[in-house]
């Protein structure tokens, strides 16, 4: 084997992401990122790998290609004897997703440290959603590969050590070192097992992380891991953000450029701004705003997918497709439950969504509010989409999604136009596993004299019957046309009535009235630049009125 000499010190673990299988669901019209996961390796050439940094962060590192020849006899007779355990079996093969681990550099006499290390690293997956909750989604297979010798070639990294080992994994080392092996010998030794959706290549050593190819028709999706590296399962974690939920990377290198393709299919990567996803409808837009548990709240983060610095879209400011340390995002989460889903069957999530008061009131141009709260009974947590409908006219409130157990509060906002009346708004939760809905009675009532609040100007004065203002006598003058806004407030028990007059040839004409809107009067008239003034009149009683207004 040809052991690469160093050059500099080892600074971070690498963990291998190889390339030598076409990626499986390219996007169709879409450009992919000019280097990772796309090149076919050819014997003697080169693959993209993932380089994976102490500090949770990735970049990409181009590494001689694996062997792609079929294996050696002797290997295909050791495979067929091997040995295979069930890490977890929890259904039949056909009903779950497989996933096969294999060793190398492991002794007939460290087998138990092998399939110790092995189970640390599926702990360490099983501790992440959506593995979590999707456990029993999942067989896990430990092959029982032995090696004549123990450790693997090149370690301690740049030592130039050979030795002989049933997969022949070696650390290759540039900037960082990165795991590779035999692949077409791995793929051998996994055959034992009943069935392959994932491999895991297991390296008897503390150097490097795990590795992945795209599962494609021919071959599982691959990954090569140090079996004694500490955290090594955050970067098999991303690698499954990769081979299950066909995630796009979401850190960029530092050569990235501008993204000027078509949208792309993948679930987290999109040319469209947050405010273009509002309007269209499109990807993650129903997601905007909402908190995801990868920190902060789903937006439109530009800068993705490896290659592209400008022109891109990432749903959160940091997933665990852009530093391993991190976590999936709310966006990620639903990609990786469809997929699992899609392949092993899972039972649907019973929940229910309970609100915290079943009627409100608000008066017009105000805002009710409560909170959707959602339970969940059984099955796997999941992404809950949370929206109102049925909404007055003239009203608005905004959707969001949260897991399941968790809640959302609602903020239907009225406004001064809203028709008093009371209105059913409907608030549907929608999942994978189904839709519920829950009814907010809403009664809106007419502007109180609170709505006369938020005007520009609100001179007060008092007035008894018959009597009249001005406001002023010689009028306002506005120099841009637009909408006139006036709102008063009158003493309880009186009459008054509201007018709006323009001055037109030096002549004062009534362009407008008030129209009653409970215990005030509205007034909103559309005009030209002008001079304009209000006309209050005391029709019946007396007291202290408030005049509320704003000119454009
Ligand atoms: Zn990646």
């Amino acid at each position: 084997m040809t052991v690469h000499l160093p050059r500099r010190r080892l600074l971070v673990a690498c963990l291998a992401i190889a390339a030598a299988v076409p990626t499986v669901g390219a996007d169709a019209g879409g450009a992919s990122p000019a280097t990772p996961h796309a090149t076919a390796a050819e014997p003697g050439g080169t693959e993209t790998i993932e380089v994976f940094h102490e500090d949770g962060t990735i970049s990409q590192a181009e590494v001689p290609a694996e062997p792609a020849a079929a294996p050696d006899s002797a290997t295909t007779r050791m495979a067929a004897a091997a040995t295979v355990t069930p890490l977890q079996e929890t259904g039949p093969s056909s009903e779950r997703l497989d996933v096969v681990i294999v060793g190398d550099g492991y002794t007939a006499e460290q087998i138990g440290t092998y399939h110790q290390q092995a189970g640390a690293i599926w702990a360490g997956v099983l501790a992440e959603p959506p593995f979590t909750d999707y456990q029993g989604a999942f067989n896990v297979w430990i092959v029982d590969v032995i090696s004549p010798e123990s450790g693997i070639d090149n370690d301690p990294p740049r030592s130039g050590i050979v030795r002989d080992t049933a997969l022949d994994v070696a650390l290759y080392c540039t900037d960082g070192c990165s795991i590779r092996a035999d692949s077409t010998k791995a793929l051998a030794f996994a055959a034992s097992a009943p069935e392959v959706d994932s491999l895991i290549v297991m390296g008897n050593t503390q150097w490097g992380h795990a590795n992945a190819n795209y599962p494609s028709s021919t071959r599982p999706g691959m990954m090569r891991v140090p079996g004694a590296r500490e955290g090594v399962a955050r970067s098999v974690l991303h690698e499954f953000g990769h081979s299950i939920g066909n995630l796009a990377d979401e850190y960029v290198q530092s050569n990235g450029g501008r993204y000027t393709g078509s949208e792309p299919t993948r679930a987290n990567v999109t040319t469209y701004t947050a405010d273009q996803m509002r309007q269209n409808g499109a990807k993650w837009s129903l997601y905007l705003g909402s908190p995801t548990p990868d920190g902060g709240v789903i937006g439109a983060y530009e800068g993705t997918w490896s290659s592209y610095r400008y022109g891109l879209y990432r749903p959160s400011e940091n997933s665990i497709m852009r530093t391993t340390s991190s976590r999936f995002s709310l966006v990620g989460l639903d990609a990786m439950e469809r997929a699992i889903r899609a392949k092993a069957t899972v039972p649907a999530t019973d929940y229910q969504v309970t609100l915290s008061a079943d009627t409100g009131s608000a008066a017009a141009g105000t805002s009710a509010t409560f909170t959707a709260q959602t339970t969940r009974r059984s099955g796997p947590t999941e992404n809950v989409t949370l929206t109102a409908s049925g909404l007055p006219p003239g009203a608005t409130a905004d959707h969001g999604v949260v897991r399941t157990g968790g809640s959302r509060t609602f903020t239907i906002a009225t406004s001064s136009y809203t028709p008093p009346g009371t209105y059913p708004v409907t608030v549907t939760a929608t999942s994978m596993s189904g839709t519920r809905t829950a009814t907010f009675q809403l009664a809106v009532t007419a502007p109180s004299s609170a709505a006369c609040v938020g005007y520009a100007l609100a001179p007060s004065a008092s007035m008894t019957a018959f009597d009249f203002d001005y406001w002023i006598e010689t009028g306002l003058t506005t120099s841009t046309g637009g909408t006139l806004r006036a709102c008063l407030d009158e003493p309880d028990g009186a009459q008054f009535s509201l007018a709006l007059q323009r001055l037109v040839d030096g002549q004062w004409q009534f362009v407008a009235m008030g129209s009653d809107g409970g215990p005030g009067q509205l007034l909103n008239y559309d005009g030209p630049a002008g001079t304009y003034r209000y006309v209050v009149v005391a029709n019946s009683g007396s007291g202290a009125y408030t005049l509320a207004f704003s000119m454009p």
